[in-house]
């Protein structure tokens, strides 16, 4: 379960408040592979677009 995640993508249906309310979150490197070489290239794959209606 994710706990005390911090967050600034405030258009994921999951954000409220800069904290993240899914039950779990799974990050990724970007562009595959297991290492990153800085924060920029990992990423939320659990983001989902918050409906904008
Ligand atoms: S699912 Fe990912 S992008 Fe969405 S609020 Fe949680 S950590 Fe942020």
């Amino acid at each position: 379960m994710a706990r005390d995640v911090m967050c600034t993508v405030e258009n994921c249906k999951f954000w409220e408040n800069r904290n993240c309310t899914a039950s779990a979150i799974e990050v990724n490197v970007d562009g595959g592979g297991h290492k990153a070489g800085y924060t920029a290239e990992t990423n939320c794959q659990t983001f989902v677009a918050a409906n904008k209606g």
